[in-house]
């Protein structure tokens, strides 16, 4: 039998396909071949030596040494080619009193992982995921203060199949000067769950995926890890703090490094289980106007790009996800 499943954080209705349902290891990339790239190129931007093909850095964590220059361990720089630029103002316009419009104002800017081509964060060591964190963290803070922007989205393509560009490591922040209509939607529900029930949905769902125990990969004393109940993607995968707090600009530096080590671990336990699969996460936290609000809880959802959606779910909104949530967690927990 087919299920459909609802999602209580936004609830959005998934089908779990059983009868087209794969096992979990038939996910496992089994054509990839060993990755074989140089630790310098000599055309990438966010090469450690290329700092002059970069827009001037907005971070970098390195020992002495002028900024743009080479010794960085973890930089920061706009991005050269942004989707939202910092000029203009939220002034709306509206064409034959019905065509709205504003200027595309925003941050665009890129977190440089590590000066080597060849790494990879799945496999970096947990000093380097801490402080590629931190400076999440410290960029994110120093975004905010810009009044125009509303909400800060952090996110990581990783692999052609997620839409990367640039094969060098690298995340992205992007501030945007509105609260797009799904992100509003997530905000609404969790709203009036809070309204409801006068609790918070995310800190409902860790509680209620932690007794139901088939879905957890990992819990912490910190951090929840599990493919969700009612997961759109096989291998979905969500990392949920067990503080309830807004948004992730409030995490404090101690969260932040333990956070990393989930973070690691977690995608290490992707790449080894499904050989290096192509990724995508984004740290889902409130509106910065909401911050101090209780209704919302950030958290990082990493979607493994294994299948391809297509015209049922961008007609429907319905994902249909071709493996049980309770397998592939099993799966990925398994030493
Ligand atoms: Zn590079
Ligand atoms: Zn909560």
């Amino acid at each position: 039998m087919h299920q459909l499943r609802q999602d209580r954080t936004t609830k959005e209705w998934v089908i779990i396909a059983a009868e087209r349902s794969k096992r979990p290891h038939s996910f496992r990339n089994v054509s990839k071949p060993p990755s074989e790239k140089p630790l310098y190129q000599i055309d990438c931007p966010f090469c450690g030596g290329n700092e002059h093909l970069t827009p001037h850095e907005t971070l970098a964590y390195r020992l002495g040494g002028a900024p743009d220059s080479r010794g960085w361990w973890v930089r920061a720089v706009p991005n050269k080619f942004p989707a939202l630029s910092p000029e203009g103002s939220l002034e709306r316009k509206e064409e034959k009193g019905f065509f709205r419009m504003m200027d595309g104002v925003g941050v665009h800017e890129v977190v440089i992982e590590t000066p080597a081509h060849n790494q990879l964060l799945s496999l970096m060591d947990d000093k380097q995921v801490e402080e590629i964190l931190v400076a999440y963290r410290e960029r994110y803070n120093a975004i905010r203060e810009d009044p125009r922007i509303k909400l800060i989205i952090i996110f990581k393509n990783y692999g052609e199949a997620a839409g990367t560009s640039l094969e060098h490591p690298h995340s992205q922040l992007v501030g945007t000067p509105i609260v797009p209509s799904n992100i509003r939607r997530k905000l609404e529900e969790a709203a009036r769950y809070y309204d409801d029930h006068g609790c918070c949905v995310y800190c409902d769902v860790i509680e209620e995926e932690l007794s139901a125990e088939n879905r957890i990969v990992m819990d912490t004393e910190k951090f929840v890890v599990f493919q969700p109940f009612a997961s759109r993607f096989p291998f979905e995968t969500w990392i949920v703090p067990k503080t309830h707090q807004a948004s992730f600009g409030l995490i404090s530096m101690q969260d932040s490094k333990t956070f990393a080590k989930v973070l690691k671990e977690t995608l290490f336990k992707l790449y080894s289980k499904l050989n290096d699969p192509d990724y995508n996460f984004v740290i889902h936290t409130s509106p910065i106007r909401d911050e101090m609000e209780d209704y919302y809880h950030w958290h990082l959802q990493i979607i493994p790009r294994l299948t391809t959606p297509a015209g049922f779910e961008m007609g429907s909104g319905i994902h249909i996800n071709v493996a049980f949530p309770e397998e592939t967690a099993d799966f990925l927990k398994k030493e």
